[in-house]
This record gives structure tokens, sequence and C-alpha cells, in this order.
């Protein structure tokens, strides 16, 4: 018996057709869905929205309402038993359906629906705005360097996502991929890559501290945070 709940618990954590993948980061999504709104409301608050061409404003419009859905089903997805958030990102999708003139769906279906129109938006040629602040030109995608020599000169440049002109979140010390670097080390062709994924090492322990020196105006730490200002 005590294998079948194993079997069962492994099968819960990872689902053979996961929802999305890649799994979306919730902080990306969050600051996608900021600027997609912003622009919406922006044209609203000015008062000449008729001014802005119709398509962008539309196409903002729904982009916020797939985004906002997007993250509501992420949140029900962790959470299987909690019907609260599945009933929120049912409501969420289907808002959605309404802004598209189509009718609501039962809730597991309205949610199989959103994972589908998030695929195409994420596949379309412009899911960003043609006024993207990351300078993708609405392609979403941007040429940045992915590979640097030892002495920290780009080497090689590929189209990667782009952050709509938010700096990458920065990789702590403890991920096992670029400690903390963001750049992991190829020692074969003794070069840095960039380190894709943040990869927190469970069994991190940081280095030790030196002793204080009882010193305030010394940058070594004592015993309080590490951004503690001594005063
Ligand atoms: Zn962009
Ligand atoms: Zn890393």
């Amino acid at each position: 018996m005590t294998i079948t709940i194993h079997a069962r618990a492994a099968e819960i954590a990872a689902p053979i057709h996961p929802a999305y993948d890649p799994a979306p980061s919730i902080p990306r999504l969050l600051t996608e869905l900021g600027q997609e709104d912003f622009w919406t409301r922006y044209a609203t608050v000015r008062g000449d929205t008729n001014t802005f061409n119709a398509d962008y404003i539309a196409d903002r419009k729904r982009a916020s309402l797939l985004l906002r859905a997007v993250i509501a089903d992420l949140v029900a997805l962790a959470n299987p038993s909690d019907f609260h958030t599945a009933a929120q990102a049912a409501a969420a999708a289907n808002a959605l359906r309404r802004a598209d003139w189509k009718m609501c769906l039962p809730a597991e279906a309205s949610r199989a629906w959103l994972r589908e129109q998030y695929l195409e938006h994420q596949e379309a040629e412009d899911p960003h705005p043609p006024n993207c602040p990351g300078g993708c030109r609405g392609s979403g995608t941007v040429i940045e360097p992915v590979i640097w020599q030892s002495d920290g000169v780009p080497l090689h440049a590929e189209p990667v996502d782009c952050l709509r002109g938010e700096e990458a979140d920065p990789h702590a010390a403890d991920c096992t991929g670029c400690h903390g670097t963001g750049r992991k080390y190829d020692a074969e062709h003794r070069e840095y890559q960039v380190c894709g994924y943040y990869t927190p090492d469970p069994a991190y322990e940081p280095a030790p501290r030196p002793a204080a020196s009882g010193d305030p105006w010394s940058s070594s730490p004592q015993g309080g945070y590490d951004d503690e200002p001594p005063f």
C-alpha cells in the first residue's frame, strides 16, 4: 500500500503532461501584466483613447486579461485541493472568453482553453507591444550575448526572451550553476556561458564571515543583517 501512495505522490508532483512547459515565471508574468495594464489605462486616463491605434489598445487589454488568468491558473495548479483558487482561475479564464465574445465554459474546460491561448500568445509574432521598453519592437525576443571569453569580452549573441526593459532577476550564491554570478564557466572551451536557471542548492552553506571588528565604520557586519547600516 505504501508503494501505491508514493507512486501517487510522485504522479502529482510531476504530471506526465505539465499544463505549462516550461512553467512560466510568476515574477516575469507580473511584470508583463503590469506593463500591459499600464498601457491600456494610460490611454484611458489621458482621455484620448481614440487617438491610439484601436488594435494596439485591444491587444493590450486582451494580454492583460490573459496574463492575469494564467497567474491565477498557476496558483490553482500549485494547490490542487483548493477549490477556491481553481474557481478564481476559471472565472479569470472566462473573463478572457467574454472579452473575446465567447460563451463561458465550465471550470476545467475554461482553464484548458486558457492554456491554449497562452501558448498561442507566446508563439505569436508580436507578444509584446510595438513600443516595448525592452526594445524588441513587439517580437518578444532580443539579441544578447550568451557566451563570453574568460576576460569578459562577448563571444556569441543569440535571440533571448525580451525582459521588457527589466533586468533579469539575479541568482543567489547558492545557485549550483553560477554561484550567483549569472554566468557559468565552461572549462573545456575556456569561456563563460549565461546561467539559464537559478537552481538553489539545498545543502548550500554560506562561507563563514570574518570576526566582527567592533569598528562601526567597518564594512564587516557585527552579527546583524548584511545590509544593515552601522548606525
Ligand atoms: Zn519586448
Ligand atoms: Zn545561476
